[in-house]
């Protein structure tokens, strides 16, 4: 079957997009704000719900139409960092979820009046090692009351809902590390103030990230996705959708570099001709497109596997790492083809070089993904 390329969604959203131009980051940037009204604008034109089934609300549509919205988001100087996450951990209630909890939530999640953008995993002391999270549940009567810390946490004061892994069970008393996890679903409206304390973090690209601090906050004991105990399975599960789709923003965070590098060299004249005629500027440009295209051909691969319901772990990777790093070689390429220029804040390429930089260490930074491959998919023996 021919790969679908979705381009009537992508001529939307980049049409979208024409309405949110570089003025509008650029001054978000500055006062580290949150794009409410791009957000709302592509919710309301139902992008963010594609992949919910259309008995919730949804467009019911596969993977692969949700990264040609979040590749077209990046390529058109936007940033759907602000929004991504209601891709994936929607999967985790799609997925693990009771048929009450998707009546309750899907179709307000699909008509944007109830936002699904925050994602709360990662911890100050477990890093990468999930298994070593230590913020516990303890059931009490109807609800879980929860303990402890997360970092990190991106949109949480932007966001209606959480998806929240916690322990219920201590890590010494498993029989596997990673038993004993288990997902709930947080109300961040009624949280807020009552056992969750959201403090912001500052950081050199405008993400609206957090750290979380949980003092017996109480989550009705109905919240839990799934069952008690097999949170990290489910985690693990939309994982590999997740790296899908940061792999499609940074191709499109490439293609937006490349477009900026090959139209500036065309057009810059020093020394009596444009630069990329010199190939010493031109060449770095044409190995950035080459690079892109190979990630972006994997990207494809990987989300049509997704899309077929086929194991797609180490292409889901693969795909995350090398978009990550095309995405990362053609800014680099871009500062440097615009010489001072690529410095200059209006031009936008340095508010999207900081962006960018982000997906080699999140949601999982390159070292993982390598180690990925040398064991899961080679063989060789794990370092950890
Ligand atoms: C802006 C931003 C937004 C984020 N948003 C979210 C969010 O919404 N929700 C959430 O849960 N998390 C979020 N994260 C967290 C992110 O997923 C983690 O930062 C990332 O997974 C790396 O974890 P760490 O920072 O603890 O690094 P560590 O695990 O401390 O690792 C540090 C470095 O050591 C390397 N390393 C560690 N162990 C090994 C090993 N065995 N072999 C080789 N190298 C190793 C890593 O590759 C990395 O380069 C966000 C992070 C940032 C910066």
């Amino acid at each position: 079957m021919p790969h679908e390329n979705y381009s009537e969604i992508r001529d939307s959203v980049r049409k979208l997009c024409s309405g949110f131009a570089g003025e509008y980051w650029r001054n978000l940037d500055e006062r580290k704000a949150y794009p409410t009204d791009f957000v709302s604008t592509l919710c309301d034109a139902g992008f963010l719900s594609v992949t919910i089934p259309q008995e919730y609300g949804g467009s019911g549509l596969p993977l692969s139409a949700a990264c040609a919205v979040l590749e077209e988001i990046q390529r058109s100087g936007c940033n759907a960092g602000a929004c991504h996450a209601q891709m994936y951990t929607m999967g985790t209630l799609l997925k693990h979820g009771s048929e009450q909890q998707k009546k309750k939530y899907l179709p307000s999640i699909a008509s944007g009046e109830l936002r699904l953008q925050a994602f709360a995993v990662t911890e100050p002391n477990s890093g990468t090692d999930t298994t070593r999270i230590t913020t516990f549940a303890k059931r009490d009567g109807d609800d879980y009351v929860v303990n402890g810390q997360k970092v990190w946490i991106s949109r949480s004061e932007h966001s209606d809902l959480m998806v929240l892994l916690v322990r219920t069970t201590p890590r010494d008393k498993c029989t596997k590390p990673s038993d004993g996890m288990s997902v709930l679903l947080v109300d961040l409206r009624d949280a807020v103030n009552n056992g969750l304390t959201i403090k912001p973090i500052k950081t050199m690209l405008n993400h609206a990230t957090t750290e979380l601090f949980f003092d017996n906050l109480r989550v009705p004991a109905e919240n839990i996705i799934g069952e008690e105990g097999r949170g990290f399975k489910y985690i693990l599960d939309g994982m590999n959708a997740e790296r899908i789709l940061i792999a499609a923003e940074c191709i499109g965070d490439a293609k937006f570099f490349i477009d900026k590098s090959s139209a500036y060299a065309t057009d810059r004249k020093v020394f009596g001709r444009p630069i990329g005629q010199n190939q010493g500027v031109q060449f770095p440009i044409a190995r950035n497109y080459a690079q892109m295209r190979a990630a972006e051909a994997l990207v494809k691969e990987a989300a049509e596997k997704f899309d077929s319901m086929e194991p797609c772990g180490t292409e889901a990777n693969m795909c995350k790492l090398l978009a990550s790093e095309a995405s990362w070689a053609a800014a680099d390429t871009c500062i440097q083809t615009h010489g001072g220029y690529g410095f200059a804040v209006e031009y936008d390429i340095e508010r999207k070089f900081r962006e960018t930089r982000l997906y080699q260490v999140a949601p999982i930074s390159t070292n993982l993904i390598l180690a990925y491959i040398g064991t899961q998919e080679l063989g060789m023996p794990k370092s950890y």
